[in-house]
C-alpha cells in the first residue's frame, strides 16, 4: 500500500509540475485555486490505469515518468481537463 501511495503522490506531483506549462496554452482559462485543483484532479483521473493500480516500485515509476510518452500523456490529460473546467467552471458554485 505504501508503494501505491508513493506512486500516486509522485504522479500528482508530476501533474502539478506540468500544470502551469499546460495553462500557458490556455490564456483564457481561469487560474484560481479551485480551478487548478479541479484541473489536477480531472487530469489524474483520466490518466491510464497502469499509473493508478501499478504495483511497481518507485524506481520504475520515476523511469516511467521520465519517458517522453508519459509526459505527453500527462499533457494531453491536462489539456482535456483544462477544456472541461473552462467549459464548466466550479468556482462559481458553493463547495
Ligand atoms: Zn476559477
Amino acid at each position: 500500500m505504501d508503494g501505491e501511495r508513493a506512486f500516486s503522490n509522485r504522479m500528482e506531483q508530476a501533474v502539478r509540475d506540468a500544470l502551469d506549462e499546460a495553462l500557458a496554452y490556455h490564456p483564457d482559462a481561469c487560474r484560481c485555486e479551485r480551478c487548478r485543483r479541479d484541473i489536477t484532479a480531472l487530469a489524474l483521473r483520466s490518466l491510464p490505469a497502469r499509473y493508478a493500480g501499478s504495483s511497481a516500485g518507485t524506481v520504475i515509476v520515476d523511469v516511467e515518468l521520465q519517458r517522453l510518452q508519459s509526459r505527453l500523456e500527462i499533457f494531453k490529460a491536462l489539456h482535456r481537463a483544462i477544456l472541461e473546467v473552462k467549459s464548466r467552471p466550479h468556482h462559481a458554485r458553493p463547495d
